[in-house]
């Protein structure tokens, strides 16, 4: 057929670029958090994950995983068949050690580093990154029992991603997953009916018997998980692998695999224990503290996975709107244009300069008392926060494309789908957010130390300090303080948010923060920053350009 007409007008499409070298946010927070060493690592991660990567997060979405609870001979085999695409992202992910980084090499700053990186490729596609997400957070759980970490701990932390189905000892690295939900309840996890029964005398180390079932867990072909079950003397947690001591296939049997509205190339299954073996953790009884080390962990995860949601639906906005016409100008030169892009990239550098801050906690939390307690709270304050920003964000930035935002192909979709998953996930918005009272009643050192990071910005800008001081009076109010945890709770990310960016973010993208979510003056939808504000020169920054 003879071309009808010319296309004009459409941009470029935001590939083959550097996604670190391109973010000025990520670059000086990594030097200023203490991961400046890993530079080069992340450059290198950075061309990759806006390269190749790019193909396979399309192709391991659109090619969803597969049950195969069967072989051809009826022999059960509760396996899940995964695209190509998939093993080329975990393989990619391990190569650069997002799994494992600061538990290999347990350097200042390397808690930093892995955050970044997997902020590159958490923004290319977010399903590999729950295995590796729960590999990495599994490691300081584990070592609750010093035995099973020396066993388990260098296939964790290998970084030669082996995909085969196999037991662990046979392989050249190992993936940990978890599985704590049940039908009856996700949050109460201590209502589980999961039993387990020891095998001989039982204790820290021993052997048992799960039996019961997991309503959601996730990436089933890791090679082991993080189990809660009621033993003799309680909620107790296990390490359960696939592939029992004697070579043969442990009883874990998966029912069916989710549905879901995101995340599709992640495999989230139902599973049964039927007499599955397994061994304890810590003590038993002691479930819940032994697990909820593992839980922090990809609490921060969370957040760093919606902060890089955010980040890459702001790079494809801005994007768009500096290659897209209408009515005779750019759309990076209209003026409600650059309000509503710009809008978007404070909320978007908020949270990544939160996210790194909260890393580098993980990092001085080893031997500093006072970080460990600023991360107590600072994680579940970032985590209800930054994961309930991810949605709205990721809408506007889709309008921003027009209709060309709601095709999949613009990979907008994707990120839409994706978005609500961070704050659902490792404790919802609420649970979270009780998470923050009860941490205040039981530390409130803790809240101390929250606010000691904010102190700093004293003085910078008015608006912060009103809004730090209603904020303390606030919190010295008990009267209905479960209703009030949501408004407590954004507060106190706010504020955070305000301090960093008022000492280390962009000058105009601090003013905007303080006038708009401080102060007040703005909108109920983005794009309503107040006059003043240097929309423009705050968009030009974030955009990611292409190499010439
Ligand atoms: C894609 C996906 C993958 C998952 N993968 C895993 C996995 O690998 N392993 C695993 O163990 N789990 C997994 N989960 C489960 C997830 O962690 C739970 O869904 C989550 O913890 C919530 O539990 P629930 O679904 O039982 O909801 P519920 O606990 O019933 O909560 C429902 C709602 O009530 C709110 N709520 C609960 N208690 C209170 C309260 N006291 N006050 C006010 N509000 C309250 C919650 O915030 C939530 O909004 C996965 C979930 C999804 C969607």
């Amino acid at each position: 057929m003879p071309p009808t007409h010319e296309v004009l007008n459409q941009p470029p499409t935001l590939e083959r670029y550097d996604l670190f070298g391109t973010d000025a946010v990520l670059t000086a927070g990594v030097e200023r958090e203490g991961a400046g060493w890993a530079r080069e690592r992340l450059e290198r991660l950075g061309v990759e994950a806006g390269g190749e990567a790019m193909g396979w997060a399309r192709l391991a979405n659109a090619n969803p995983p597969i049950l195969r609870t069967h072989d051809r001979f009826g022999h059960r085999i509760d396996e899940v068949e995964f695209h190509p695409a998939w093993h080329e992202l975990l393989r990619l992910a391990v190569h650069h050690e997002l799994h494992g980084l600061p538990w290999r090499e347990p350097r200042p700053g390397a808690h930093v580093a892995r955050a970044a990186l997997f902020f590159l490729l958490a923004q290319i596609e977010a399903g590999h990154g729950c295995p590796i997400s729960m590999t990495y957070s599994a490691v300081p759980a584990l070592r609750a029992q010093p035995e099973l970490a020396a066993e388990w701990e260098p296939r964790i932390v290998s970084n030669r991603y082996d995909a085969r189905v196999r037991p662990a000892a046979e392989k050249t690295g190992a993936l940990v997953g978890m599985a704590m939900t049940e039908k009856q309840g996700g949050s109460d996890v201590r209502a589980n009916t999961t039993r387990a029964r020891a095998l001989g005398t039982g204790g820290p180390g021993g052997e048992y018997e799960i039996t019961g079932h997991k309503w959601f867990c996730s990436a089933p072909m890791c090679d082991a998980f993080l189990v809660l079950a009621q033993a003799e003397r309680g909620l107790s947690c296990f390490l359960l692998p696939r592939w029992r001591p004697d070579g043969t296939r442990n009883r874990f049997h998966l029912q069916r695999l989710k549905d879901k509205l995101g995340n599709r190339s992640n495999a989230s299954s139902e599973v049964e224990f039927d007499g599955a073996w397994a061994r304890l953790l810590g003590e038993e009884g002691r479930g819940v503290p032994t697990i909820i080390e593992m839980v922090t962990h990809t609490r921060l995860d969370c957040v760093i996975g919606s902060a890089a949601g955010m980040r890459q639906a702001v790079a494809q906005a801005t994007h768009h709107a500096v290659h897209r016409r209408a009515f005779g100008k750019l759309l990076s030169e209209q003026p409600l244009m650059q309000n509503v892009l710009a809008d978007l990239c404070v909320e978007s550098e908020a949270a990544t300069i939160t996210m790194l801050r909260l890393a580098r906690a993980y990092d001085e939390g080893a031997r500093d008392e006072r970080q460990r307690r600023f991360a107590r709270v600072a994680t579940a304050v970032a985590k209800y926060w930054i994961c309930k920003r991810q949605p709205p964000v990721v809408a506007e930035a889709l309008e921003c494309l027009g209709g060309n935002g709601y095709v999949e192909e613009s990979v907008l979709p994707r990120l839409y789908r994706e978005a609500p998953l961070n704050s659902l996930w490792e404790g919802s918005g609420n649970v979270i957010c009780l998470d923050v009272l009860r941490a205040m009643g039981r530390t409130p050192d803790a809240v101390d130390e929250f606010f000691a990071e904010i102190a700093p910005a004293g003085g910078a800008d008015p608006r912060l300090d009103a809004f730090v001081l209603a904020l303390r009076r606030e919190l010295t109010d008990f009267s209905a303080l479960e209703g009030r945890a949501r408004r407590l709770v954004e507060r106190l990310a706010l504020a955070l948010q305000g301090s960093l960016l008022v000492r280390h973010g962009d000058p105009a993208v601090a003013e905007a923060f303080c006038a708009s979510r401080l102060a007040g003056d703005h909108g109920l939808a983005f794009g309503t920053l107040p006059a003043g504000i240097d929309c423009a020169g705050i968009v030009e920054r974030a955009r990611p350009a292409l190499a010439a």
